[in-house]
C-alpha cells in the first residue's frame, strides 16, 4: 500500500468490507461439524485466499482463520496422514482443539487445529479505514475481518483497499489527500 494516500473522510470498514449486498454470502467453515467433501466443495467452488472458522452457522463467532494454501496441502491426496490414517469423504474435519465425542464407527476425523491461525486482525464495522490502513501497513496484513457485536460480517483485503482507494480518487479526486 502506498504511504502517501490517506483516506481524509470518513469511510468506515464497513464500506470496505465484502460480502457487498447481493454478493454470495461470505464463505466459512465451522470449527466442527463439517466433513472432507464438503471442505473439498467449498475449495473448489471459491477462489478465495482463505476462510474464516466460525462456531457454528447459527452462531457465527469467530474462531479464526485458515488459508486456502494449507487446506488443499492438508486435504490433498499426496498428505501421508490423511491416507494412512483411512481418511473418507465423509470424514469429519475438526479445527477444535479437544475431539468431540463421537461413535466408536463413525470414520476417522481429520484434525486441522495446528493450520489454524486462533488471532486473526479483527475491526469493527465503525473502524475508520484511515486506521485499517494504517494497520495494513504497520503489520504486513493481507486480509483482516470485520465484526460486529461478536458477530462476523465480513473480510477487507488488501486488494480490496487498493480497489476503494482507486475508486474514491476517480470519483472524487479530493477525497483522497497526497501529502
Ligand atoms: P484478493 O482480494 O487479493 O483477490 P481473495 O481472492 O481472497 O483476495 O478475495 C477475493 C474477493 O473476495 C475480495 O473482495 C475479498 O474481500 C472477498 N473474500 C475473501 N475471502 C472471502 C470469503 N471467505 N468469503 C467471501 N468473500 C471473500
Amino acid at each position: 500500500l502506498e504511504a502517501k494516500e490517506e483516506f481524509r473522510h470518513k469511510t468506515l470498514a464497513t464500506d470496505v468490507m465484502r460480502p457487498r449486498r447481493g454478493d454470495p454470502l461470505l464463505s466459512v467453515l465451522t470449527e466442527s461439524g463439517m466433513t472432507v467433501e464438503e471442505v473439498e466443495r467449498l475449495i473448489t467452488d471459491t477462489t478465495y485466499s482463505g476462510f474464516p472458522v466460525v462456531i457454528s452457522q447459527q452462531s457465527p463467532r469467530l474462531v479464526g482463520f485458515v488459508l486456502r494454501r494449507d487446506l488443499v496441502i492438508s486435504l490433498g491426496e499426496k498428505n501421508a496422514r490423511r491416507n494412512q490414517e483411512g481418511v473418507v469423504s465423509m470424514s469429519p474435519i475438526l479445527f477444535t482443539e479437544c475431539d468431540p465425542p463421537m461413535s466408536p464407527s463413525a470414520p476417522p476425523a481429520v484434525k486441522l487445529h495446528s493450520i489454524l491461525d486462533l488471532s486473526p486482525f479483527t475491526v469493527t464495522v465503525h473502524t475508520p479505514m484511515e486506521i485499517v490502513v494504517d494497520i495494513f501497513r504497520k503489520l504486513g496484513l493481507r486480509q483482516c475481518l470485520v465484526i460486529q457485536n461478536g458477530r462476523l460480517l465480513g473480510i477487507i483485503t488488501k486488494k480490496d483497499i487498493l480497489k476503494h482507494m482507486a475508486q474514491m480518487a476517480n470519483r472524487d479526486p479530493d477525497s483522497i489527500l497526497f501529502n
